[in-house]
């Protein structure tokens, strides 16, 4: 879709102001309560009014890459998936007859979603990895026992050690580092299911290439918890009150962020 085309369509959430002949996105009427923008992030589920889809082929794209996505967490296994960047993803692909090489078609959609500038959709984050081919390294992560996941070492492993001795068991990491392959995968993921609606899946999820678990940050839940460690229900747990009292709840996306992501209370802030 061409920036004119998009701008029609977005509602009136964006103004353009002209630097250099670029269009840059910038907030318009943000302080209204009734800003569409403030309804649109709670209620991040919805379609709405603007929201931009992927076409009726790029669907079908998306269906496969999903599939293969899927196929090579298989093989790699769901813990260090977390770690795999986007030739490494290529080379299981091509060396794996059961996950099959990616067709172009599909190259091509992965390059137009990781390039296409989010701020088009709806997500107003800044990007961590800028090149589709940035990885997360490898050696500066260290998995954490029994979690299944990976934390960077420096800050973030600092601090989740420290709020874990000071919580104690209840506290869990529920998702620590992410590379381009899972972040993707996740998007991607999401984007089916939302039927294609772009808009839709960057409000619950940050595109590839636009998530700090890239970067350091990590989340966390309350053991036992499940899936509603990731709703806004997180907010009612002990673990969370005491997030708060010990000054760890330094959220990357807090309630009403301006970034087009919905509130987040699991995701603490390092980078
Ligand atoms: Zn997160």
């Amino acid at each position: 879709m061409d920036k004119r085309r998009f701008l029609q369509t977005a509602g009136g959430l964006f103004l353009t102001v002209s630097a250099g002949g670029l269009s840059i996105p910038a907030y318009a009427s943000l302080c209204r309560p009734d800003d569409p923008y403030r309804s649109k992030i709670r209620n991040f589920e919805a379609n709405h009014t603007g929201d931009i889809f992927l076409s009726a082929e790029q669907m079908a794209i998306l269906k496969s890459v999903v599939a293969r996505l899927r196929r090579v967490r298989g093989i790699v296994g769901h813990g260090r998936f977390a770690l795999v960047g986007f030739d490494e993803m290529l080379a299981v692909a091509r060396n794996y007859r059961k996950v099959g090489k990616f067709p172009k078609k599909e190259l091509d959609f992965l390059e137009d979603i990781f390039y296409r500038d989010a701020a088009c959709y709806g997500f107003l984050g800044e990007k961590v990895l800028n090149g589709l081919t940035d990885q997360v390294r490898k050696k500066d992560s260290t998995a954490i026992r029994r979690t299944g996941q990976y934390l960077f070492k420096g800050d973030p492993l600092h601090t989740y050690n420290a709020l874990s001795k000071k919580i104690g068991g209840d506290v869990i990491l529920t998702s620590g580092v992410r590379g381009m392959a899972k972040q993707m995968y996740l998007f991607l993921a999401k984007a089916l299911r939302t039927k294609g609606n772009l808009s839709r899946a960057s409000r619950s999820l940050a595109p590839p290439g636009y998530s700090f678990h890239a970067a350091g940050d990590f989340d966390v839940g309350q053991r036992g918890w499940g899936v509603r460690n990731f709703t806004s229900d997180f907010a009612q747990t002990e673990v969370f009150k005491k997030l708060v009292d010990l000054g760890y709840a330094r959220l990357r996306y807090p309630a009403d962020n301006l970034l087009g992501l919905r509130y987040e209370p699991w995701h603490i802030k390092i980078a």
